[in-house]
């Protein structure tokens, strides 16, 4: 997301300033960026104190891994870049007087009771299971924003929904990048559970237009940015494998611990502050990501053989 972000500041004639820790995010993804005067990149973790020289207009919060499997593998510093790195960039904020978005998440709504989540739905989350470090660190990080809006800081919240699309590294661990991974390397599609949980899945353009939105506008507290089309995984892993005409077979994993069911956003309030609406749907999203893997597996396959 946040290389899709920079290139669009980038062309746009802003200066971008990249903060990045490279634990999840890779260099290839600005390799085209590096040249452009307007951009740099400051390689640190958001847990330490962040200094930046001269003016600040904006700052995005995107920093925290979002893969299950990557943000609990060091489930401390999870926490901290929500809470420690969340106070660093405020306090960087307050000082430049700089207006500043924070990238929350639907997991803030946790395993949800109800089947459609709006802003005013407080969640349904376990504060001590393996996904507490993520969920209630990005629910505290909230917090932290809305007291510094008390103190004057201009603060936007956007609670992001299931975001895929190119650039996600095949080793990511989410459920697209694993499923397009799998069934373009004829490997098993692996189905936690029976697969009949939900998600509704929004395609990265869509989500990059929505927090341009967001920032530039007047709305005040959280907004959710998603696509309402609701799939099972299940369904997920049958259109995946109808578009890449993979013959991968299906195997069931276990359900991971607290493994929401279902996840859906009501968009209303993106919709009519924003005028903001998903335009790339589930099929269009896919053939686009499809289209990247297979160019990055081949890629990756041709440099092993050179090597
Ligand atoms: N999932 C799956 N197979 C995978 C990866 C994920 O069935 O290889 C399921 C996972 O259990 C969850 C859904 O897909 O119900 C979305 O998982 P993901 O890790 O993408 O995101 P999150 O759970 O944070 O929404």
């Amino acid at each position: 997301m946040g290389s899709h972000l920079a290139e669009r500041f980038v062309r746009a004639g802003h200066e971008v300033i990249c903060l990045d820790n490279l634990q999840t995010g890779r260099l290839s993804n600005i390799a085209h960026l590096m040249h452009e005067p307007r951009f740099s990149l400051l390689r640190q973790d958001i847990v330490q104190p962040v200094n930046v020289d001269g003016r600040l207009d904006e700052i995005w919060n995107l920093a925290c891994a979002a893969s299950p499997p990557q943000y609990q593998r060091d489930p401390v510093h999870t926490f901290r870049t929500c809470i420690q790195g969340s106070i660093n960039l405020l306090e960087l904020a307050r000082e430049k007087n700089a207006r500043i978005l924070q990238a929350s998440t639907s997991e803030v709504y946790g395993d949800p009771e109800v089947a459609l989540q709006s802003e005013s739905y407080r969640g349904a989350v376990n504060t001590w299971g393996p996904r507490a470090c993520y969920d209630e660190g990005k629910r505290a990080a909230e917090t932290l924003f809305f007291e510094y809006e008390r103190l004057g800081v201009e603060v936007r919240i956007a609670r992001i929904f299931n975001t895929y699309g190119p650039r996600m590294s095949p080793e990511d661990g989410r459920v697209v990048s694993n499923f397009v991974r799998q069934a373009l390397e004829e490997e098993p599609i692996t189905i936690y559970g029976e697969g009949r949980q939900t998600r509704s899945f929004c395609y990265v353009d869509d989500l990059v237009e929505g927090l341009v939105r967001l920032m530039a506008s007047d709305a005040r507290g959280p907004v959710n940015l998603g696509n309402p089309g609701e799939f099972t995984v299940r369904e997920l892993a049958d259109i995946v494998l109808a578009m890449t005409g993979a013959s991968s077979r299906l195997v069931q994993e276990p359900m991971p611990q607290d493994d929401p069911r279902q996840r859906r956003p009501d968009i209303t309030r993106a919709r009519t502050e924003l005028g903001w609406a998903p335009t790339v749907d589930l099929h269009e999203g896919l053939r686009r990501t499809i289209a990247h893997f297979r160019d990055e597996l081949a890629e990756g396959r041709r440099i092993a053989q050179a090597g």
